[in-house]
């Protein structure tokens, strides 16, 4: 799944907000329940399912996330390893290329964005530690060097209303601005975000010409300033075609909480007391009595990366020209200063799910009516890269392409049996009642989304093609029971492994689950792929209006 911090990508919206005046915030999604419907498989369908090899979802998965594959990092060789992986075992499934000039890879051109060892956020005579003392939040690649007097101003709220003014008696012209995210514990979040109370403080901040802005943790952060830091202080990775802005925007400090006493070494008060003071309304300012050199330097250098994608030729005749969409990003985090990002739960199982799928259906005799294309795509980690450059640049007509299903995992199908199942996006299509169908027929419960909150719908790959009006749906598998248990799990995976270097195969991995996923996909394919007509968008669903292949507008979510 794609890391869109919520906090950086705030940060990044806003800033966005103050150039050219919009503001665009999401809400949470509504789920409904989708009612279990008993039914039977086909005989067709069940000896799919037999065909799905639990023992080729082992071995691809222990492939990609091996450490020759060095974290299959986009624009790195390690990545490229993986691409070839892949298009080398659609080629031997019998499946045809639908890459670039008769191959199964599809180039991408990138670009990779490093900060130089120039960097520097210095205080006094100390140099902070890019990437653990701090980072920054990207907005513009523009390189920046500034410097000035240090003031706390805890969250900047001017409000008359609650009698609070942060900035008292504070000229911020030239001064580095030393702040914390709101809202501050007393004010609602809601309030916070209803009043796009940020976006009044940055931008008056802004107009009034602050150097720069250090943000430092007030300590109820759901992610810490740490891990934040870790993922902006990563190489950065983005479409060698698009244009990175510049804006005069000072640069934004991220620091850690270590950095972050340091700051208060001189003010007369520690950093401890400051944040109980941030929280009172009677706050005043805190001159730090230090100044700061802040200096933000990168290198870009331009490479390449690849899809690889093939597909199965449908046996209808003229049914074939339509086609199943499968996808999963192969790509992970890579390798970057000595360490390896194996990515096996995200996405190295998805992968190898897919590719068992494409496997068994390859080992029909009978082909489903319709193609089915296999996409592994790259980038997805930096921005959903590839599957949005192959919805631009499809090798098939979107027109004709069904539906998507896609993959993208943070391995809780293997925790257990697969005894529930999220289908991400299922409220929106013809696909949430086919789910549940199939679902139904191995005693699976389908749930609504539990999570609404960390906005999965929108953080894969499967949304590039929503976007061209394909309906889509993200499957995921759980154990049975109490949902709150297995999402704990995730979530203390999340701090600990994800996308980081502890994410891999785990002696205590139940691949039974997996196979569970790659099965009811398969079935799920086949039925799309004989199906009548091709899935739809339910009217009730803001993508009603949506054509495939005809880009509209997209209503904001109610
Ligand atoms: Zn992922």
């Amino acid at each position: 799944m794609n890391f869109k911090n919520k906090r950086v990508s705030r940060w990044q919206t806003l800033l966005t907000a103050l150039l050219i005046s919009f503001l665009l915030f999401g809400q949470t999604a509504t789920a409904q329940t989708t009612a279990l419907a008993p039914a039977k498989l086909s005989a067709t369908e069940n000896s799919l399912a037999e065909k799905i090899s639990v023992s080729t979802i082992k071995e691809i998965t222990a492939a990609l996330a091996a450490p020759e594959m060095q974290g299959r990092g986009t624009m790195q060789p390690g990545g490229d390893k993986a691409a070839n992986y892949i298009a080398d075992r659609l080629q031997k499934l019998g499946l045809k290329p639908l890459g670039d000039k008769g191959t199964f890879l599809q180039k991408i051109n990138f670009k990779e964005t490093v900060f130089t060892p120039d960097t520097m956020f210095k205080v006094g005579d100390e140099s902070y530690k890019f990437s653990n003392d701090y980072a920054f939040i990207p907005f513009s690649n523009d390189d920046q060097s500034i410097s000035g007097e240090m003031v706390f101003i805890a969250y900047g709220i001017q409000a008359k209303s609650i009698n609070r003014d942060d900035l008292e008696g504070i000229d911020v012209r030239g001064k580095i601005i030393v702040m914390l995210d709101g809202p501050p514990a007393n004010i609602p979040k809601e309030a916070w975000e209803k009043n796009n109370a940020k976006f009044a403080i940055l931008g008056s901040l802004v107009k009034n010409g602050v150097a720069g802005i250090v943000v430092v943790p007030h300590g109820r952060e759901k992610d810490s300033n740490e891990m934040v830091i870790d993922y902006l202080s990563r190489r950065q990775i983005s479409m060698s075609g698009e244009q990175s802005q510049s804006f005069p925007i000072p640069p934004l400090v991220m620091a850690s909480g270590k950095a972050a006493e340091k700051l208060f070494a001189k003010s007369g008060t520690t950093f401890k007391d400051a944040l109980k003071q941030a929280e009172e309304n009677n706050f005043k300012p805190i001159k730090l009595n230090q100044s700061a050199k802040v200096v933000k330097k990168s290198k870009m250098t331009k490479g390449a990366g690849s899809n690889v994608v093939g597909y199965l030729e449908g046996s209808d005749a003229s049914l074939k020209a339509e086609a199943v969409l499968f996808s999963a990003h192969y790509d992970a985090y890579g390798m970057e200063n000595g360490k390896i990002y194996p990515g096996a739960a995200d996405n190295a199982l998805g992968v190898a799910e897919m590719l068992a799928v494409a496997e068994a259906y390859s080992k029909m005799e009978t082909k489903p009516k319709r193609s089915m294309i296999f996409l592994a795509v790259t980038g997805e980690e930096y921005g959903l890269y590839g599957s949005k450059y192959w919805a631009k640049n499809p090798t098939w007509k979107i027109k004709q392409v069904a539906a998507n299903l896609n993959l993208d995992g943070i391995g809780t199908e293997v925790y257990a049996p697969v005894k529930t199942f999220v289908g991400f996006g299922a409220e929106h299509s013809s696909l949430g009642a086919m789910l549940a169908d199939v679902s139904g027929t191995f005693g699976i419960k389908v749930i609504p989304d539990p999570i609404p909150d960390e906005k999965i719908f929108y953080r894969s790959d499967h949304y590039s093609f929503v976007e061209k009006g394909v309906p889509a749906l993200m499957l995921l598998g759980a154990p049975e029971g109490d949902p709150k248990k297995w999402i704990d799990r995730s979530k203390e995976w999340e701090k600990t492994d994800y996308h980081n270097i502890g994410d891999v195969i785990r002696n205590d991995w139940d691949w039974s689950g997996a196979k569970t996923v790659a099965v009811v996909m398969g079935i799920m394919g086949l039925r799309i792929s004989d199906g009548a007509t091709m899935p739809e968008w339910l009217t009730t669903s803001r993508f009603a209006k949506l054509e495939r292949g005809n880009s509209k507008e997209i209503p904001e979510e109610k």
